[in-house]
């Protein structure tokens, strides 16, 4: 069965939104991200984004889709922080994320 999926064209007509068909974000959407984002969205943390990895915030595994809305760009420390049970993440008013460890 086909999948009709809506998709977002960058300016070399890559798809940059691809719904929950892929798993990983595309080279032309970690450029993208890169592009709006020029280091982890961490707040405080200063690693540039040439060295980030992108993580979605919404999880695959509830329902999360590999878009540009559902993409963070983090370093590999705070990405594993972001999947560490042991602590919270809460989005901040301007789109950065703090990790509070739980008590
Ligand atoms: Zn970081």
């Amino acid at each position: 069965m086909a999948k009709i999926l809506p998709a977002v064209l960058g300016s070399k007509s890559e798809i940059l939104d691809l719904g929950r068909s892929r798993r990983l974000h595309t080279a032309a959407q970690r450029k993208a991200i890169r592009i709006k984002h020029h280091q982890c969205q961490t707040d405080g943390c200063t690693v540039p984004a040439a060295r980030c990895e992108t993580h979605h915030p919404h999880a695959r595994s509830a329902g999360g889709k590999t878009d540009l809305d559902n993409a963070a760009l983090l370093c590999c420390h705070h990405h594993h922080r972001a999947h560490d049970t042991r602590y919270l993440t809460q989005q901040l008013p301007n789109g950065d994320y703090r990790f509070t460890r739980r008590t």
